[in-house]
């Protein structure tokens, strides 16, 4: 058994009512319809429309799937480029579709790839780029569009972050060809495993409805190799229900947010992202960087006084992407290639931060920070 205080976790999943919940299931065991495009399906992709103001979406069995489908979709081939700080699902999806990815730095202030450095990366072979809208703060989108203009590259985002997230009133998720969000339960909104992808218009929709089913357009026609990657019923029904309470737990959230914030302050050697302008947040990570001289003492030093005190912070992201087995022998993975993105690795602790934090909590988790 554990000893000592209560265990305090980096993240908790936002549950639906279980009675709530159970008049759902009763009423999809009636049905007994329960996968392939079902009326809970339908109404989940309507609602997610709705809230997320975007004009288009299809629901996924996960977060990862989306990202492969949407580089399948839009004919990727040779190079990627992409940042290597994020979940290690980014590349992965580039490698699964047999392409080359290629690491650029990151801008310390956003943790998003640096706009700066992304055309010395393009080459003859560079079909597009995989940004990330990384603890959900807007790219630099207008950036990144005229790059990409310029040299007829597509953009997908990995928004698995930025679900809710808009910037001067409008869904960062309409800007790129597409954008991918994560529904898992560790992310601000989830459906146990759950994503989507979302796109700009009804025939792209068409298109990624065939290819997450197998690739089937009809009962006896199939357009494409697609994978199996279909919500069910039952997960879109729980989706359907969380929707109705997200917005309050963002609200539990932000106010973490800022009392983390007006804690930390004026504690040296730690340091945090502060809210962007024109940017509707949701407060999905709360990450600190730990300056070792000027803290006195290391990430790894102070993330395990946390853990021995039963507070579960998180390094995400460490290590890098571009240090795992599969991708440390591509040139862009050279720490030198990569400065920023190596400092803040070694200096990131992600604070707990949901909705089911107490003030008692906050006050437990900043203590070990300041003492
Ligand atoms: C969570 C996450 C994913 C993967 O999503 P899953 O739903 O876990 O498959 C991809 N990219 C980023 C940045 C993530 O945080």
């Amino acid at each position: 058994m554990n000893s000592g205080p209560e265990i305090i976790t980096v993240t908790s999943p936002l549950l639906p009512d279980l009675d709530e919940y159970n008049k759902l299931l009763k009423d999809i065991w009636n049905r007994k319809w329960i996968t392939n495009n079902g009326c809970y399906h339908k109404q989940f992709e309507a609602k997610l429309c709705s809230y997320l103001k975007v004009p288009y979406i299809s629901l996924f069995t996960n977060g990862t799937l989306p990202l492969i489908t949407a580089l399948q979709a839009l004919r990727i081939t040779g190079e990627v480029i992409t940042t290597p700080f994020s979940f290690v699902a980014t590349t992965h999806s580039i490698w699964w579709n047999g392409l080359k990815p290629v690491f650029v730095d990151i801008d310390p202030t956003t943790c998003n790839m640096d706009p700066d450095k992304i055309e010395a990366a393009i080459t003859p072979r560079t079909s597009a780029i995989m940004p990330v809208h990384c603890y959900g703060n807007p790219c630099d989108v207008k950036r990144i569009q005229e790059i990409a203009d310029k040299y007829h590259l597509k953009v997908i985002y990995d928004a698995a972050h930025a679900f809710g997230v808009e910037k001067d009133g409008q869904s960062i998720l309409k800007y790129g060809d597409l954008s991918t969000l994560s529904f898992h339960a560790t992310k601000v909104f989830n459906t146990v495993e759950g994503g989507a992808m979302v796109m700009p218009d009804e025939s792209m929709k068409k298109y990624i409805d065939y290819l997450k089913n197998f690739g089937f357009a009809g009962e006896t026609e199939v357009v494409a190799p697609g994978i199996n990657s279909k919500m069910d019923e039952v997960r879109s029904a729980y989706g359907i229900l969380n929707l109705d309470i997200v917005d309050s737990a963002i609200e539990a959230r932000k106010k973490v947010a800022f009392t983390y914030r007006e804690a930390l302050k004026n504690v040296p050697g730690i340091r945090y992202l502060e809210d962007m302008p024109g940017v509707k947040h949701n407060y999905g990570y709360f990450p600190i960087f730990v300056d070792e001289k000027e803290y006195g003492m290391s990430r790894d030093a102070l993330y395990e006084k946390m853990k021995k005190n039963n507070v579960y912070g998180r390094r995400y992201f460490y290590p890098l992407i571009s240090t795992f087995t599969t991708y440390r022998g591509l040139e862009s993975s050279a720490p030198s290639n990569l400065q920023v993105a190596t400092l803040l690795a070694n200096q990131v602790i992600c604070l707990p931060i949901h909705h089911n934090l107490t003030d008692n909590d906050v006050n437990r988790i900043i203590e070990l920070i300041v003492s």
